[in-house]
């Protein structure tokens, strides 16, 4: 395979200390099934999976357990057989109390025929792909868990001519792409081949930044054609959100409020690209993942596979567990992950790593005034204006924030991490999307019941 080295640098942007050294050398270990799994029925981003499983029931592992209820959802699957226990209302990494299943394993992790594999994909139609995919639901492992059959199918008239891969993996700490770049490559290739045939695109762009040569390494290997190449990227953060990834990559700009679509690409990430191959070629529906685990404090940090509904718990102590009390535990990186509440809160499709973090490394700063240094508005990669974005928010003048586009903020964190007042702009731009999407239900909810009652 070809390889390229991308010059191309978007505006914006930090380059955090990356501790990636911390777990990225070990091997994947595969974590045994917990006697009980609690999987969130909300596991992606949209509607919630509608529980189809009553209380009682046996299940094996990958028989449906929630179905996807809208055009934006994904079913969730049993990740083990046993028996349903019941339903609870629980805290979810996400911040909020979600639905979960509670599963007794009967140790014999019997898995479901239902789903047949398809390991002659090559031949098999383009919607009957889409459609395992669905079946399986996959979601963007990424981090943002968007349903996957939905991304890969663009609406009539958006023609997909280059499929990018992001193995950019630039939030500091995380290696499990790493490593499944390293110890999966076949399978991620396989993917990569699949979803290649669904868009139909001519080329792709395996996107990895130069902080991981071996992984560059082990896909400039692989024997193909003219149209495939690995993209060698700067190592600088946010290189892995799907805007800059095809800037650095092609040197187009995907319009504000647009979709990759828009310009001809879809970005897809290596953790997908496995559990679309799981899907396709095994009959898999996605019911587990690889989780980084580390932070200083942790005492053997690296990745580890394990089923959704694992509790975080199980995986900081397969570990090692830490060495000092834990001040902050995240879900995800430290600059897109959520702080979670504690340790029982499961595994999910997006969980792309545990980070826990001692008092010396989780220092907390006050919030102290903005001094129009203008530090976040050059940091911003969409050009945005954190600043005036944050004080509009917190006058309570959410509208100017719209007006500002806070709509588009895709959270990278950049702005807080270069604000010298610490002031907490993310946070404040999640709050005035909250108002927003409130707005919306709300009026969506009126014209509902104007239309009923016209209709009665
Ligand atoms: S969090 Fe939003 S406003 Fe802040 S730098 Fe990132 S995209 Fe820009
Ligand atoms: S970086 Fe912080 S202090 Fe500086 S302009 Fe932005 S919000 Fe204000």
């Amino acid at each position: 395979m070809k390889t390229i080295k991308s010059t191309r640098m978007f505006g914006g942007g930090v380059h955090p200390p990356e501790k990636k050294d911390l777990s990225c050398k070990p091997a994947l270990v595969t974590l045994p099934v917990p006697a009980i799994l609690k999987v969130p029925l909300v596991q992606h981003l949209g509607a919630p999976a509608k529980a189809v499983v009553e209380v009682g029931a046996q299940v094996k592992r990958g028989d449906m357990i929630g179905a996807a209820a809208g055009f934006i959802s994904a079913s969730v699957h049993a990740p083990t057989s046993g028996v349903v226990k019941g339903f609870e209302m629980l805290p979810a990494a996400v911040g909020r109390l979600v639905q979960h299943c509670v599963i007794e394993a009967d140790g014999l992790d019997a898995r479901s025929d239902l789903i047949q594999p398809l390991p002659d994909w090559e031949s098999r139609d383009v919607k009957e792909l889409i459609d395992r995919v669905a079946e399986a639901g996959v979601v963007g492992m990424g981090g943002a868990g968007f349903p996957t059959h939905v991304k890969i199918n663009p609406p009539p008239g958006k023609r997909v001519h280059t499929l990018i891969v992001n193995g950019a993996e630039c939030e500091p700490y995380l290696t499990s792409d790493h490593r499944m770049m390293l110890e999966r490559t076949a399978d991620v290739w396989e993917g990569i081949r699949i979803l290649r045939k669904i868009l139909g695109a001519q080329k792709v762009w395996i996107c990895i930044e130069e902080n991981k040569p071996d992984a560059i390494a082990a896909f400039a290997k692989i024997d193909c054609d003219d149209d495939v190449g690995v993209a060698i990227l700067k190592t600088f953060y946010p290189h892995g959100s799907e805007k800059q990834h095809i800037w650095a990559t092609l040197g187009v700009e995907v319009p504000a409020g647009g979709l990759p679509a828009d310009v001809g690409c879809v970005v897809e990430n290596i953790g997908t690209l496995i559990a679309i191959q799981e899907a396709v070629v095994k009959g898999w529906p996605s019911d587990s993942r690889c989780v980084t685990v580390t932070g200083e404090t942790v005492v053997n940090p690296g990745n580890f596979y394990a089923r959704c509904g694992t509790p975080y718990a199980d995986l900081i102590a397969a570990a090692g567990g830490t060495r000092e009390k834990p001040r902050k535990m995240i879900a995800g990186g430290p600059m897109m992950g959520f702080a979670v509440a504690n340790a029982q809160v499961a595994v999910t499709k997006t969980t792309s790593g545990i980070l826990v973090l001692d008092a010396a490394h989780a220092t907390e700063f006050s919030s102290m005034a903005c001094i129009s240094c203008g530090r976040c508005n050059r940091a911003c990669p969409l050009r945005l204006l954190p600043s005036e974005m944050s004080c509009a928010i917190e006058a309570d003048d959410i509208d100017t924030a719209i007006d500002l586009h806070v709509i588009d903020c895709y959270e990278c964190g950049c702005c807080s991490y270069v604000c010298p007042s610490h002031r907490p702009l993310v946070q404040h731009f999640r709050r005035a999307k909250g108002v927003l999407a409130a707005r919306n239900a709300k009026a969506r909810a009126e014209a509902q019941a104007k239309a009923q009652e016209k209709k009665s």
